[in-house]
């Protein structure tokens, strides 16, 4: 998409977005206030995002540590702004998230929860997270092997650590659908994690597992039917 962004553009782009929402809502009897947008600004310049939030976007999504804590302290004078990493975090960049980011949605291994948990207790905060979960066992994803259910009983041991971890709180799971031409294909991977969100209801119940971080510019229609709470939206609002 070559236009030019303006925020006339990404209002009305963003409109659309929540048009879609409830449209998905609504067909699988579900309550659109119960899905939360990311914008995703990763690759965007301090410009398109200030422009972002004059169109109304609230919550912002980067993948990148280092380049999102310069775009953050860029946009410091911006209120009312939450951020939101959503990408791979090695260990060693642990530090860059708290106190920079309100959540994480890319929880992959218990070596970063672990300094996470760390860095998080040396600010004083409780930081959200989120486990990032490879359910197609496509091999470029990042996230805990999840594809086949036999492998949940392992999941189970690595969280049981994790969910004590004090200054962390755990408060559900993400995916990322492979890229399938028709979205409706990207419906099982879906599923699947909320079948393993079931599952880890009822093995670790001593946290909340009500939040699941599903769906992209191509497919977050379908992962709304089948109980996103936040999308994850880059593409379709800033092109
Ligand atoms: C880039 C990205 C998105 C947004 O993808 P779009 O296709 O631009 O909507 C969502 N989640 C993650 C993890 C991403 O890296």
């Amino acid at each position: 998409m070559e236009t030019t962004l303006s925020v006339e553009l990404i209002h009305r782009r963003l409109e659309q977005v929540y048009e879609r929402v409830d449209r998905a809502a609504l067909s699988a009897g579900r309550d659109a206030s119960e899905v939360r947008l990311v914008v995703v600004t990763k690759k965007h310049p301090v410009d398109v995002i200030e422009m972002a939030c004059q169109a109304g976007a609230t919550r912002l999504g980067e993948n990148y540590a280092d380049e999102a804590v310069e775009k953050i302290r860029a946009l410091a004078g911006i209120k009312g702004v939450e951020w939101h990493m959503i990408g791979h975090v090695q260990s060693r960049k642990a530090n860059l998230i708290c106190p920079h980011f309100a959540w994480l949605h890319s929880l992959d291994s218990l070596k970063l929860a672990k300094r996470l948990d760390r860095f998080a207790g040396e600010h004083s905060l409780t930081l959200p997270v989120l486990m990032e979960c490879n359910v197609s066992g496509e091999e470029s994803k990042f996230g805990w092997a999840a594809w086949q259910d036999e492998m949940w009983p392992d999941l189970v041991t690595a969280y049981d650590e994790i969910v004590s971890l004090p200054n962390l709180e755990v408060r559900g799971l993400m995916t990322m659908a492979p890229y399938l031409p028709d979205p409706e294909d990207a419906r099982p991977f879906f599923r699947k994690l909320r079948g393993l969100q079931s599952f880890l209801t009822l093995r670790l119940p001593q946290v909340s597992w009500g939040e699941l971080s599903m769906g992209m510019s191509a497919d977050f229609d379908v992962a709304v039917q089948e109980g996103a709470t936040w999308i994850r939206v880059g593409q379709a609002i800033l092109g």
